[in-house]
């Protein structure tokens, strides 16, 4: 790995895999495509436009625009209410490409580490109503399904990065997108964990809901990606999460992908305080760690922007369980983030940890986007800044 990462071939492409193109795309499930818009970059060389047609060819009902001398970003949906845009986003993929698709996050507020993250993908097709996602800057104006064909940029970006740095290095994909659901369309997954595989230093970790692990699980992956998932108890999702895999079906797919060797994790968030609370969250959590193989469980409340808040409220109502628990704060305190009384995030944290510990004492706990004191009241001080982002 390094420097032969700059080659390119013939059509100016990079000589890293630049795209999957030896592979069947496949309809994901959950996923409903009326319209694609092919952006800027999306057709400029003949790979990219192979692999793009070979996923529009999945969709021949859809309406297909081209408009190449568009960002991705630029795309004009034709709606103007904030809900209404959020509906027809969920309902368009965009093809494009992301110049700035390695990042260093940037959080300052609470006592997250900041850490690298890319995206080969932007926003997500499931239609949780709690999206945290939704309210996000780039998300808000232009809330599309986006697949970015520049994968090989990454892997240069990423390839550079790490042999800076020289020392093990996570690269996290789920911060602005979910990791997995489109991966039977993409197939970047046959890229990506090879890549990380072969690499001295750079790592992957995913963050999904989605269940689309077949791919990996025949995947050379030595050790170096750790998929994780995001759950909460059935009765939660029931009321909370439409058009998402069922959470038996995600425990099933974590099962799968630990018995193929893979570290796998979970993220509980965000906890939602619905009525019986305590006796849901205890049973989900003592079947999560008597189930699965997890390595670390990660917890988290609601920490919601203003614009996502909205949204949510929209979907369901003004006094829903979720709103009715945040508390009333400055919208400039800490990082900006609405989110439960410190009393009640104690309360839910405490009574999860409890539960762990009773079965797998061993077990990595964490908090996510969470501030000092709650890591302090749950005891859990000595592990701040080991949670599910980072290695
Ligand atoms: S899976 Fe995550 S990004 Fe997708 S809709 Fe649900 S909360 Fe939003």
């Amino acid at each position: 790995m390094g420097n032969d990462s700059i080659q390119t071939d013939l059509f100016g492409e990079s000589m890293w895999p630049v795209l999957p193109v030896e592979y069947k795309p496949v309809h994901p499930d959950y996923v409903n495509i009326s319209r694609i818009y092919l952006a800027q970059g999306s057709l400029s060389t003949p790979k990219k436009r192979q692999f793009v047609e070979n996923i529009c060819d999945l969709y021949p009902e859809a309406d297909i625009r081209e408009c190449l001398e568009t960002p991705h970003n630029r795309i004009d949906l034709g709606e103007t209410d904030a809900l209404a845009l959020h509906r027809t986003g969920k309902r368009t993929l965009v093809f494009g490409e992301l110049k700035s698709a390695v990042r260093f996050s940037e959080e300052d507020g609470n006592t997250c580490p900041n850490y690298w993250h890319f995206s080969p993908y932007g926003f997500c097709p499931f239609g949780c109503k709690y999206c945290y996602l939704a309210g996000t800057q780039g998300v808000k104006f232009s809330p599309a399904i986006k697949i970015y064909v520049n994968l090989a940029d990454m892997l240069m970006e990423i390839d550079r990065v790490a042999n800076r740095l020289k020392k093990q290095t996570p690269f996290y994909l789920g911060k602005l997108q979910d990791a997995l659901a489109l991966d039977p369309l993409t197939g970047y997954s046959t890229i990506l964990v090879p890549f990380f595989a072969k690499h001295p230093y750079a790592r992957f970790i995913l963050l999904t809901k989605s269940t689309n692990v077949d791919r990996l699980l025949g995947l050379e992956h030595n050790g170096h990606t750790t998929l994780s998932w995001s759950v909460n108890p059935p009765e939660v999702c029931k009321q909370f999460e439409a058009a998402v895999p069922t959470v038996d079906s995600r425990l099933e797919a974590m099962c799968r992908a630990a018995s193929s060797g893979y570290p796998v994790r979970a993220v509980m968030m965000p906890i939602i305080p619905i009525e019986g609370w305590q006796d849901i969250y205890s049973s989900f959590t003592r079947r999560l760690v008597e189930n699965v193989p997890i390595q670390r469980l990660t917890l988290g409340g609601i920490c919601i922007y203003r614009g996502a808040r909205s949204l949510m409220e929209r979907k369901m109502e003004l006094n829903n369980t979720i709103s009715t628990h945040i508390e009333r704060v400055p919208e400039n305190a800490g990082d900006g983030r609405a989110r439960y009384s410190k009393a009640l995030r104690n309360e839910m944290y405490s009574l999860i940890i409890e539960t762990v510990r009773q079965i797998r004492p061993e077990l990595e706990l964490a908090l996510c986007l969470e501030e000092p004191e709650l890591w302090e009241s749950t005891g859990l001080q000595e592990r701040l800044g080991q949670c599910n982002c980072v290695l």
